[in-house]
């Protein structure tokens, strides 16, 4: 999964993050990538921060997607 931007022609950075699904609570992989002029600032943790916040495995989003219907 990407996080924040990559650029063309950009070092990309991977790292691994503890993803839980905030809604089963099951762990997922979390092998992410950012670009490397994005990795480590001010934005990058926000979003990342916010993205491990909301995060929804794939079975869980299938669920509220369905529920919506
Ligand atoms: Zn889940």
């Amino acid at each position: 999964m990407i996080i924040g931007k990559i650029s063309e022609n950009e070092q990309i950075i991977k790292f691994d993050a503890k993803i839980h699904c905030t809604n089963c609570g099951k762990q997922v992989p979390g092998g992410l990538k950012t670009g490397e002029k994005y990795y480590q600032t001010q934005e990058f943790k926000i979003e990342l921060e916010q993205f491990l916040e909301n995060y929804l495995c794939g079975q869980c989003r299938d669920k509220i997607r369905n529920k919506k219907k």
